[in-house]
């Protein structure tokens, strides 16, 4: 067993871990603000990332705190390309055969319940765990009934047929810790599904802007191996999927009871070691990316401005917020933002101090330019925005690279 000294690697504990990127003090990405004077003056944290040299995992800095209330969803509820990609998942994982008679399904982070209805509605006996207070209070209240733990550790007892990992061990400071936790709750023949956001399409597309205080780790197939060999788990069968820039979905199991590995964990293995993902080298060029779009974005906006064009973003995911802010981007370039999520609109980005307004009111007072912030989501928003690009508004993808749609 590991435990995590200061300074260490959040998995395997060593002091292995060197630094590959920096983006300088920021906000805390999804603290939006009530008004304009508190996110100018919202208090900015080290943000940098480096890689463990034992066991690969990519992570913030070791020591960067706690930062309170760097926790954050991932607005699945507002797009329809997620729901469909959620949906697809959970008709996969319906067919598995331990779940072909009544099963005990846990959802680690289950946020509002969104994901465990349809295991409910096949009659499994479901149950969430989710920390924040008011989504587990709206899961209950929709009849799903959920837990809210406390703390990076999950100590409810209890044995699952299926644990669902969606998007959660990112958040977790000790990913140790919360390997062990899902080891503990795992039924003998369960099985655990995890998705997660892969490190290697960070690497790949420069996507730097994903990098926020709420994400403790960037994971990797190769940094989840080793961690759950140490607590005697085994990957199945792991593959990648385009959403949000790049995910990848496994399904594991208790080492030993007789399932097999397929090719495709290999295969993925190999793609990611080539990549170099936990070398420091291979990092080098998302900095001089990240350096890059800096200077492009800033210029682009800048002569839009010059030339009397109005900006808007599109957006307020926390990946925005990192951007704006690393960009050195604010209100005078992109005085708003429209956002799909009533609980963000009329708030303020933490730092740039853009507010956030209603879809609606870009068709009321329509943009000349429109930045992107929910970049991954691009197919989805040249659909749902085509009237506005009809009727002349141009927009700006800010990665991989910026690039102006008309
Ligand atoms: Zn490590």
């Amino acid at each position: 067993m590991t435990s995590r000294t200061a300074g260490g690697c959040r998995s395997c504990g060593t002091l292995t871990v060197v630094r590959v990127l920096d983006l300088g003090d920021q906000p805390v990405a999804d603290e939006l603000c009530a008004d304009a004077a508190s996110a100018v003056a919202a208090p900015r944290h080290p943000l940098s990332l480096g890689a463990c040299q034992r066991c690969g995992l990519v992570q913030l800095d070791p020591s960067t705190p706690i930062v309170p209330n760097a926790t954050h969803g991932h607005g699945s509820a507002f797009s329809g390309t997620v729901l469909e990609h959620e949906h697809r998942w959970a008709e996969e994982l319906l067919a598995l055969p331990n779940l072909s008679r009544p099963a005990r399904v846990l959802d680690v982070g289950s946020e509002s319940g969104g994901f465990l209805r349809a295991f409910r509605d096949a009659g499994h006996a479901v149950r969430g765990w989710e920390r924040d207070g008011t989504l587990a209070a709206n899961a209950r209240a929709s009849g799903i009934p959920t837990v809210q733990l406390d703390g990076n550790r999950h100590r409810e007892p209890g044995q699952y047929d299926l644990v669902l990992v969606n998007h959660t061990l990112s958040h977790a400071d000790d990913l140790d810790g919360a390997v062990r936790s899902l080891s503990d709750v795992l039924a003998p023949d369960g099985v655990l599904a995890v998705e997660f956001h892969s490190a290697l399409g960070i690497l790949e597309d420069g996507q730097f802007d994903v990098i926020c205080h709420a994400h403790r780790s960037y994971l990797s197939l190769t940094a989840l191996t080793a961690a759950f060999d140490r607590h005697g788990l085994v990957v199945l069968r792991a593959w990648p999927l385009p959403l949000h820039g790049g995910v990848i979905r496994l399904q594991a199991a208790r080492a030993g009871v007789g399932r097999r590995q397929d090719g495709s964990v290999t295969e993925l293995l190999a793609v990611e070691r080539v990549a170099g993902l936990g070398s420091a080298e291979a990092w080098v060029a998302v900095a001089e990316q990240a350096t890059r779009i800096h200077q492009q974005l800033y210029s682009v906006l800048a002569a839009h401005r010059r030339a009397g064009r109005t900006v808007a973003g599109y957006g307020a995911p926390s990946r925005g917020t990192t951007l704006l802010n690393y960009c050195g981007l604010g209100s005078a370039e992109v005085p708003r933002t429209a956002d799909r999520s009533p609980l963000k609109q009329n708030h303020f980005l933490p730092g740039a101090a853009i507010r956030v307004c209603t879809p609606e009111e870009l068709f009321v007072d329509r943009p000349d330019v429109l930045l992107v912030l929910v970049w991954p989501l691009r197919n989805e928003v040249l659909l749902q925005l085509a009237d506005l690009r009809d009727a002349g508004t141009r927009f700006l993808f800010p990665l991989p690279e910026p690039e102006e749609v008309t």
